[in-house]
């Protein structure tokens, strides 16, 4: 395991519950490479890690996880598929962590879950996968899984989900048919979680919690290369004041998954500071090797690749 000698964690790596993946798959599910790969917590999943030196995955569930179910069967399937997450973590804690599914269909019930997740499970923070029901993570009835994730000390990873159907009409329907991945990974994905990361902001989430840690996946889903525009353009007189930079580097922690960009992750790494910048895949959506090559070719300075491929990661999540 390890790249030329560095400790390597992955942050943004996902698995299925069978229980909970039901619910949003139809009887077709998957491609049958990427579901096998999902339900596996064993051996073709470590095969993989150790063939490409990654020695730790933090696992959270695939998206939509529990967000789009109702308030009642997120609370039941979170807490079941949390359980067994954590056993799965429990026998093999040299190589896995976890990232807890929210059922933030019931936010009170998603605040108690995050609690029982970090204090009994042992989980690093959690996952929340676009809107849970058509509602942005900075809505205030949020807030108690906020003021809880600040008080444990823990982050709340915002990922994406496919779009908002409203969305899709009106933005991508003309081009889902022949290039069905406008909508997700191409350019869906990133427009929805940028959008919620700059929400979290105008929302005043983090004057109410100011220690409230927040991570992006996909190298910030476009925002380091947008800071200074969105900073300069919400100091513009008329509207309230708000420093989007300030709070985009001091409450944001962005990964590498699904995008091995060297001028996007120098980018970042100006605007955001290695120190806010984690390495991760998104297996098995991305596979290991090709970031283990980038990351081998990668022309920066040995401390910081350091920190982006473990050191960040244990400060962050305690590990
Ligand atoms: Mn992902």
């Amino acid at each position: 395991m390890a790249i030329d000698g560095r400790f390597v964690i992955a942050l943004e790596e996902h698995y299925a519950d069978e229980e909970l993946a039901a619910t949003f798959e139809g009887p077709e599910g998957r491609a049958p490479e990427i579901r096998k790969r999902l339900l596996d917590l064993g051996e073709l999943r470590i095969g993989e890690m150790d063939e490409a030196g990654i020695d730790l995955q933090v696992l959270s569930h695939n998206s939509p996880s529990t967000q789009r179910l109702d308030a009642e069967s997120a609370v039941r399937l979170a807490r079941a598929a949390n359980d067994r997450l954590a056993e799965a973590v429990k026998r093999r804690s040299d190589r896995f962590a976890g990232f807890a599914a929210l059922p933030t269909p019931d936010p009170r019930a998603a605040a108690d879950e995050l609690e029982r997740a970090v204090v009994k499970l042992g989980f690093r923070g959690a996952m929340v996968h676009g809107l849970t029901n058509g509602v942005f993570f900075d809505d205030p009835r949020f807030r108690p899984v906020m003021e809880r994730a600040q008080a444990l000390d823990v982050p709340i990873y915002l990922h994406p989900a496919v779009p908002h159907k409203a969305v899709i009409d009106a933005y991508y329907r003309d081009y889902v048919e022949e290039f069905p991945a406008i909508t997700n990974a191409a350019w869906g994905f990133t427009v929805e979680t940028a959008t919620a990361g700059v929400r979290m902001v105008l929302s005043g989430a983090f004057d109410v919690y100011p220690d409230l840690k927040i991570i992006l996946g996909h190298l910030g889903e476009g925002l380091p290369f947008l800071v200074w525009r969105i900073d300069m353009a919400l100091s513009r007189p008329g509207g309230s004041p708000v420093r989007f930079r300030e709070a985009f580097s001091r409450n944001f922690w962005i990964t590498t998954s699904g995008n091995f960009s060297t001028p996007a992750l120098i980018c970042s790494m100006l605007e955001m500071g290695v120190d806010r910048i984690l390495y991760s895949v998104d297996w098995p959506f991305v596979r290991n090797m090709p970031g283990t090559k980038w990351i081998r070719e990668l022309q920066i300075s040995s401390e910081d690749k350091d920190k982006i491929l473990a050191g960040n990661a244990r400060r962050l999540l305690k590990l």
